[in-house]
């Protein structure tokens, strides 16, 4: 087993709802259980003139090998209707492993840790609600760290009343 944090993402067709039927979809991934799931935030688009992201983290305990997990993400993704238009355009779910284990991953379909995470706050902050503030990446930094020094970009904590 394995502890995998999965970066969930969503602008379009009711983003909040997208990520309740992804982790949902998560729970029934084969050798998998949800052991926890960040609150919900929003935070500008990568992008400009795109809708405000939806965004959570979820840690996952699997026993699958990276790259089938990688498959059935990507078959989650195709279920809630993830269309390829253009790099970066809006999508209806974003499943990215972030972590997995301690494992550095360089294949050409799955780069773990994931290459951009340092430098966004709306995978940092939720991963900091799931993980301890020292854990260090494989790739050497520490979360702690992360949290002061990854630009803002409006991040905010979505309330549910
Ligand atoms: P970004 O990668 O900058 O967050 P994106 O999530 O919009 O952008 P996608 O179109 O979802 O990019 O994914 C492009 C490819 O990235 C996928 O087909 C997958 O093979 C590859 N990939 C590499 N590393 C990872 C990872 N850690 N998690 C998910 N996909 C990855
Ligand atoms: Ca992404
Ligand atoms: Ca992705």
């Amino acid at each position: 087993m394995e502890r995998i944090y999965i970066g969930m993402g969503s602008n379009i067709a009711a983003p909040n709802q997208q990520l309740c039927n992804a982790i949902e979809a998560l729970a029934l991934v084969p050798n998998t259980t949800v052991a926890c799931v960040s609150t919900f935030y929003q935070s500008d688009s990568l992008l400009p003139g795109q809708p405000r992201y939806t965004n959570a983290v979820a840690a996952i305990d699997s026993n699958l090998a990276p790259l089938d997990l990688l498959d059935a993400l990507q078959a989650i993704e195709n279920n809630q209707g993830r269309e390829r238009l253009e790099r970066w355009g809006p999508r209806t779910l974003d499943l990215d492993i972030l972590l997995f284990g301690e494992h550095l991953i360089d294949k050409p379909r799955l780069k773990v840790p994931h290459y951009q995470m340092q430098l966004r706050a709306f995978v940092i902050y939720p991963l900091a609600e799931l993980a301890p503030a020292d854990l260090q990446l494989p790739n050497g930094p520490i979360l702690r760290v992360l949290l002061t020094t990854c630009p803002f970009m409006n991040l905010e904590r979505i309330r549910f009343t």
